[in-house]
């Protein structure tokens, strides 16, 4: 009864018999399509590698036929495309198919060979110039200063243009920096030329500072040029490079080497060093002449420059109206303010009356730095006007003049609030402003005598 009742019905079997036969013979239909196409496609790669092989064989014998390169030939001419198609198709290459674009072949080639060569000399060229440059500076970090041209002047000389060639001539890199330094021709051949350039500096820079054609049997005196009073400025630009700001003009190793600054950039024009860009600088040259007479130094002979720079602190700008106590290296830049500035030697106790705070040399370009611990420097309360310093110690002076027993008893009889009062401190951006709206001195012209520090500063620290 249960065999009866598991047992399904005999048209279900007869039907699924059906289906399996169907199945069986799709599979087997299936299997054999499978089968044909694996082979179809054997087959097919199997041609594919022979003529992509043949196609190769046949590129290679074209690049050694005519000396091409094979990867240039694939990569940069219609033949690739040629190649690849005919790949893809699985069909050859054929010599008439080749012919009928062999011109176009040559010429992507000519033009890709050109354009390498091009490259490879601009690159060249662009190192053979980098070459300059680094001997260029090397020359001009010497100790003892070297006189130089500017820079596109001194790749105009005829030896440094011979080693760096140029863009369409140039072969391979010169290996120009070591070459000038070593090989003893471009050397001696340098030296000769950079010789040649300075003496005609000079001489046209002689003529600008009113000697043109000076000459001297004297091995001791010194050209116009050489002497500490020669100050030039520049009329195209009037700017200084940084070397030259505190003075804001040029010397003679200064002039030969100024090249315009924030003008209108004609490369041509640099190429060209020219004297009669400079005019002498008046001002400068009267306020050190000044200095030279009252020192009995004769700026015609070296000694001079090194007795001048001991006089130290000791120069009395009179001009200022408070006077304002200067060495000689502050005379070239202060000179700019006056029309025709006067100053005096004081004595080394009639100076130090001046600096109870001392010089501080290079002061107002430390404290020019974007940094914070220079921001934080300049933000303290610790600056003085030594404008308004020097006129409160000559109104003190004079009221002890007036009344000797004054001083025995100023410190006494003057309140001590006022006396606090008398030097007042600033930060730096406050005293800055105090400057230009009681003394005139605008933002570009404040220098290290114009002010003082209570507290030194020590610009070494990191902290
Ligand atoms: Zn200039
Ligand atoms: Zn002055
Ligand atoms: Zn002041």
């Amino acid at each position: 009864m249960l065999q009866a009742m598991s047992r399904p019905p005999l048209s279900f079997n007869i039907h699924r018999g059906r289906r399996n036969t169907k199945k069986i013979a799709f599979n087997k239909a299936y299997m054999e399509f499978s089968e044909a196409l694996y082979d179809w496609d054997n087959l097919r790669k199997t041609s594919h590698h022979s003529n992509e092989a043949v196609n190769e064989t046949f590129a290679k014998c074209l690049t050694s036929k005519y000396g091409w390169e094979y990867w240039d030939l694939i990569n940069a001419t219609p033949y690739g495309n040629l190649h690849r198609l005919k790949n893809k198709r699985i069909e050859p290459v054929l010599q008439k198919d080749f012919d009928q674009i062999a011109s176009q072949v040559d010429q992507a080639l000519l033009t890709l060979s050109e354009n390498r060569k091009r490259r490879a000399r601009e690159a060249a060229y662009r190192e053979n110039r980098e070459g300059v440059a680094q001997h260029y500076q090397r020359l001009r970090s010497k100790q003892p200063q070297v006189i130089l041209p500017p820079l596109p002047v001194f790749r105009r000389l005829p030896v440094v243009m011979m080693i760096q060639g140029s863009p369409s001539t140039i072969e391979k890199p010169a290996n120009v920096s070591q070459t000038l330094q070593k090989d003893a021709f471009f050397i001696d051949r340098l030296e000769t030329e950079l010789a040649q350039w300075r003496r005609q500096a000079k001489k046209e820079l002689g003529a600008v500072l009113g000697y043109p054609d000076w000459r001297t049997a004297s091995t001791k005196i010194l050209h116009p040029v050489e002497r500490i009073t020669a100050r030039f400025l520049c009329k195209v630009c009037s700017k200084v490079a940084i070397r030259y700001r505190d003075d804001n003009c040029l010397d003679f190793p200064g002039a030969c080497a100024h090249q315009c600054l924030g003008t209108k950039k004609d490369k041509k024009q640099d190429e060209v060093w020219k004297a009669e860009r400079f005019v002498k600088d008046d001002k400068a040259i009267a306020a050190l002449s000044k200095l030279l007479d009252l020192c009995e130094l004769d700026p015609s002979f070296e000694e001079a420059q090194v007795l001048l720079s001991v006089v130290g602190n000791t120069i009395l700008c009179t001009s200022c109206e408070s006077g304002l106590v200067l060495n000689s290296k502050c005379i070239v830049g202060h000179s700019h303010r006056h029309e025709d500035m006067q100053m005096k030697l004081l004595l080394k106790d009639e100076a130090a009356v001046y600096l109870k705070y001392p010089f501080v040399p290079s002061l107002v370009r430390n404290l020019s730095g974007s940094e914070r611990r220079i921001k934080a420097i300049r933000n303290k309360i610790n600056f003085g006007c030594r404008h308004c310093l020097n006129a409160q110690e000559k109104k003190r002076a004079a009221e002890m003049q007036v009344d000797p027993a004054a001083e025995t008893t100023s410190q006494e009889t003057i309140p001590r609030h006022t006396r606090k009062k008398d030097v007042k401190r600033f930060s730096f951006n406050g005293l800055w402003s105090h400057l230009k709206e009681k003394h005139g001195i605008t933002d570009h012209d404040i220098r290290d005598e114009d002010i003082f520090v209570f507290e030194p500063i020590d610009f070494k620290s990191t902290k």
